[in-house]
């Protein structure tokens, strides 16, 4: 997906404008209270259009200046986005630091989208003027308050994408390796480079700053999405925790599959369940890598014993596999590259409309459909229509009635016969006309 982020000093109203555009997307995902305060990425969607919007002033570093923080915001967003948003205050006309953001984003070929925040009435729109000076083209007024102008911004944004989307139709399988600090992705990318004999080349990423590595093995093409992301290190924002969040972010999106890994000598920390999460939220494949294997002192049950740990903490990720491996020793590290094969085969399987009908059949005679207050969830009809991951659509006389736990059966029912290790499955339901 495009990566949008958005820059502006202090008190623009970055995240009142971030608000506002996720939430232009329907409200289908509820927001628990208190989440969007902390939040500096989520998924927006405009026209048809799905993007990733972060919002770079809620990245901090530890320590420094105001200017010092807005010169990292401002070098994040030209790292890591498609489309930059630099948001300007009304209220307060253009000042230097609206000059000098300006001036760090004009080294960018990146589009640029200059809007002007606090326009809440007429005279305020004119008044935006004074921001054509910046040199970023014309200003879009908005006003996060009342929510006037969002549309034209939307616009401004989705128009910038181009054919983004398409970018990766080739025939290689794109994976990347995310976990918390010092869990040893550098160590296992090498180690899985370390074992081929040609890599095929180093691709800069066209329009981040990334670096893909493909090699050929047995065959199948493979692409580490973003190993410089991993390999190189230097600039002041990296160590930040909510930058390296975006980082993985950004490299699972570009992913077909993602290897979560995990340190066996420190076992599960809270970072390692955030970065979980994400891996699950965008719907790619999984595979769990518990790496430095070599280093906990072991007996029989020691690998039975860490595998139910990972199941009760980790228990949406039930449909990844578990592999257990030394980047240092090169214990099992061939291993992964045929999960990830596998994962693949899986997240791209068709089951074809009559066998599913089939199974439909026997999974309703054995589990009959929920009564909901009287009324009989029914189902006429299930057929795939997408991959990656697999998505079915069930005919039902009422989606309503359609809850978690028979979405959840029938998954279970798909998992039984055929194989989907590694991938999650989506379920929607549709009214039958
Ligand atoms: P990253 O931050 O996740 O990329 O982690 P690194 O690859 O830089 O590794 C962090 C530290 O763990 C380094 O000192 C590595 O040498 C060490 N390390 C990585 N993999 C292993 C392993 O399998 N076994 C042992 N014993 N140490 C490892």
């Amino acid at each position: 997906l495009p990566i949008v982020a958005l820059v502006g000093r202090p008190n623009v109203g970055k995240s009142t404008i971030f608000n506002r555009i996720i939430n232009s997307r329907v409200a289908i995902v509820e927001d628990k209270a208190g989440v969007t305060r902390d939040r500096i990425y989520a998924r927006a969607e405009w026209m048809g259009h799905e993007f990733i919007l972060i919002d770079t002033g809620g990245i901090t570093l530890d320590s420094g200046e105001i200017e010092e923080q807005i010169k990292a915001q401002a070098e994040i967003a030209i790292d890591e986005a498609d489309v930059i948003v630099m948001l300007g205050d009304v209220t307060q006309h253009m000042t230097n630091m609206d000059e000098t953001i300006a001036k760090m984003l004009y080294r960018t070929k990146k589009p640029i989208i200059l809007a002007v925040n606090k326009a809440d009435n007429p005279e305020q729109r004119t008044d935006i003027y004074d921001f054509y000076s910046l040199g970023l083209g014309d200003p879009i007024p908005v006003s996060g308050s009342h929510g006037t102008g969002m549309g034209d911004l939307l616009d401004a944004i989705v128009g910038e994408f181009g054919d983004k989307a398409n970018q990766h139709e080739d025939d290689s399988i794109r994976f990347s390796v995310i976990g918390r600090p010092n869990v040893g992705k550098s160590s296992l990318v090498n180690a899985i480079l370390g074992e081929q004999r040609v890599i095929v080349s180093n691709i800069e990423g066209t329009t981040r700053d990334a670096i893909d590595t493909t090699f050929t093995n047995d065959g199948q093409k493979y692409t580490i999405v973003d190993t410089a992301g991993i390999r190189r290190r230097g600039k002041v924002y990296e160590k930040t925790e909510k930058y390296s969040v975006l980082r993985a972010i950004s490299a699972i999106e570009e992913s077909d599959i993602t290897l979560l890994v995990l340190d066996a000598s420190t076992g599960i920390r809270e970072q390692d369940k955030h970065v979980a999460g994400y891996a699950h939220d965008a719907g790619r494949g999984v595979i769990i890598v518990v790496n430095k294997w070599d280093l906990p002192k072991k007996d029989s049950t020691s690998m039975k014993d860490f595998e139910n740990t990972i199941r009760q903490e980790f228990q949406y990720l039930d449909y990844a596999p578990i592999v257990f491996v030394s980047a240092k020793t090169g214990q099992r590290v061939p291993d992964i590259l045929k999960l990830v094969k596998e994962v693949h085969d899986n997240q791209t399987r068709r089951i074809k409309s009559s066998v599913l009908n089939d199974l439909l059949l026997e999974a309703t005679r054995i589990t009959p459909t929920p009564l909901v207050n009287g009324k009989r969830l029914r189902i006429y009809y299930m057929t795939q229509v997408a991959v990656t991951p697999p998505t079915f659509v069930v005919f039902v006389n009422d989606p309503e009635l359609l809850h978690f736990s028979y979405q959840r059966f029938l998954i279970n029912q798909l998992r039984q016969n055929f194989d989907f290790v590694g991938t999650p499955i989506k379920i929607l339901a549709r009214k039958r006309k």
